[in-house]
C-alpha cells in the first residue's frame, strides 16, 4: 500500500517536471521566433550560422534565391533563334513544336553574328510536359533558349502552360508562306525556261 503511494507521488513529479520541460523549450522558441532569419540560400557563408529564429519565410513576399545552375522555366529570345530544330530533336518528351517557313529576303542576323534564313509561325513550349532536363539549352547554338529563375508559374488551365514564342502573327506566316511558295515556283519556271533554250540550241 505504501509503495504505491510512493509510486503515484513520483509519477506525479515526472509528469510536472516533463511538462515545466516542455513548456521552456517552447517557450525559447517562441522568444527566438521574434528574430527572422535572413532569406541566404545555402551555399552561403551565414547559411548555418543563422541557428535560431524562424525559418520560413513569407513566400512570396520572401523568397529563398535560386542557384544560378537551377532548371526553371524555359525563355526564347525569339530573335535571336535560328529555327534549327536541335532543341525540339532532342526534347525527351516531345515538348517543342516548331514549325519553319523560308524567308525569301535578307532577315539579318542573331545577336552572335549566326545568319537568320528561317521565321518561326509555331514555336510553343508546353512547360506542363516538360521535365526540366535542360537538354534542350545545352544544344542550342545560338544560346538563345535557356532556364530562367521563374519557378512558380501555376496555371488554373493547363492550355495556358504551353508558351508561344513565335515572331509572326498568323497573317504574316500565311503571307511568309505564300511568297517562299511563289519564289519557289518562279524558280522552277526559270529553270524550265533555261532548260528548255538548251534544247532549242
Ligand atoms: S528541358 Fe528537357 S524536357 Fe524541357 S523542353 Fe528542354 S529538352 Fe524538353
Ligand atoms: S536550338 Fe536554339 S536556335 Fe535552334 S530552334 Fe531551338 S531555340 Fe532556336
Amino acid at each position: 500500500m505504501e509503495r504505491t503511494a510512493i509510486k503515484k507521488h513520483t509519477g506525479f513529479w515526472y509528469v510536472v517536471k516533463s511538462l515545466l520541460s516542455g513548456l521552456s523549450l517552447t517557450w525559447k522558441h517562441f522568444k527566438n521566433a521574434r528574430n527572422r532569419r535572413t532569406p541566404e540560400y545555402v551555399t552561403d557563408e551565414n547559411y548555418f550560422k543563422q541557428a535560431d529564429g524562424q525559418v520560413t519565410l513569407k513566400y512570396p513576399y520572401e523568397a529563398i534565391p535560386v542557384p544560378d545552375n537551377g532548371r526553371y522555366r524555359l525563355h526564347n529570345e525569339i530573335d535571336d533563334c535560328i529555327v534549327c530544330d536541335l532543341c525540339a530533336k532532342i526534347c525527351p518528351v516531345n515538348c517543342i513544336t516548331i514549325e519553319s517557313v523560308k524567308a525569301t529576303e535578307d532577315i539579318g542576323m542573331t545577336s552572335d553574328g549566326t545568319k537568320k534564313r528561317l521565321y518561326a509561325p509555331v514555336f510553343d513550349i508546353d512547360m506542363a510536359k516538360c521535365c526540366y532536363c535542360g537538354l534542350c539549352t545545352t544544344v542550342c547554338p545560338t544560346d538563345c533558349l535557356t532556364m530562367t529563375p521563374v519557378y512558380d508559374f501555376p496555371e488554373v488551365d493547363i492550355k495556358n502552360m504551353v508558351y508561344h514564342f513565335t515572331d509572326l502573327t498568323p497573317e504574316q506566316a500565311e503571307e511568309k508562306k505564300q511568297l517562299f511558295a511563289k519564289q519557289q515556283e518562279e524558280m522552277a519556271a526559270a529553270k524550265a525556261a533555261v532548260l528548255a533554250a538548251r534544247k532549242k540550241a
